[in-house]
């Protein structure tokens, strides 16, 4: 069983998500959707494509095809046409028409509400499975995409690589009742400011309490210039 880290462990990391909370208090999820068929097609579409890319392919797929029904009868040249620019595009085809196809027969239709159910899905993983869960569902999950995995390991977090250890490991060091935040704002982070390639450690509020400091400028002036504005 895993070692519960140490109450100053925890206790910093809470400050540290204090801190990402007053930065980013209006962090929400950046994809555009109105409904939690409309979240979980378009979390399918996010793989390896940025908000960005998906929102502006999902107002005419969501326009064509709003619901399960009609996406599970849909022509695979027109969706793969539609999504085309956010990449695997045929494969994301598959999913989402198998995925929209599935739930008629297995679910009535209805996104089902646990992570053992919504796994069992054409290409729904762990993470697009926590992403419906915390941002429809209001179910407490950590999603542990490129920027959560990315800042555990640089704000201390997690050591570890496995995404499904890192889970384990910021289970462990935050409530529950944190998670959902947890992952919006260590994704607004590590959009805004801690960036994979430098880092604006310079115009970073955490930047006293991050063991990676110094990881990209340190400059305030030119680190401010790194700042990135939100996703459309
Ligand atoms: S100090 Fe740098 S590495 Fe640490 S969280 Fe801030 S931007 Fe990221």
């Amino acid at each position: 069983m895993m070692a519960r880290p140490s109450v100053a462990k925890r206790e910093k990391a809470a400050t540290v998500l204090g801190i990402l909370e007053e930065t980013y208090p209006d962090a929400t999820c950046e994809l555009k959707f109105s409904s939690a068929f409309q979240l979980l097609t378009a979390t399918i579409l996010s793989a390896q494509c940025t908000d960005r890319g998906v929102n502006a392919v999902t107002p005419e797929l969501f326009g064509r095809y709003p619901e399960p029904t009609q996406l599970a009868e849909a022509d695979r040249s027109d969706v793969e046409r539609i999504i085309h620019s956010t990449g695997f595009y045929r494969a994301k085809t598959d999913s989402i028409i198998r995925m929209s196809q599935m739930l008629l027969a297995e679910f009535s239709g209805e996104v089902p509400q646990t992570l053992d159910e919504l796994v069992t899905l054409p290409g729904v993983g762990r993470k697009t499975a926590n992403v419906v869960l915390g941002e429809w569902f209001g179910v407490p999950g950590i999603t542990t995409d490129t920027h959560v995995l990315r800042l555990s390991r640089r704000l201390g977090w997690s050591k570890l690589k496995d995404p499904v250890k890192v889970e384990a490991d910021l289970c462990a060091l935050f409530p529950e009742q944190t998670w959902i935040s947890l992952c919006r704002v260590t994704i607004w982070h590590g959009r805004r400011r801690c960036h994979a390639r430098r880092p604006a450690c310079g115009a970073c509020l955490v930047a006293e309490l991050c063991p990676s400091f110094g990881e990209g400028e340190v400059d305030p002036v030119k680190a401010q210039a790194l700042v990135s504005v939100p996703v459309g």
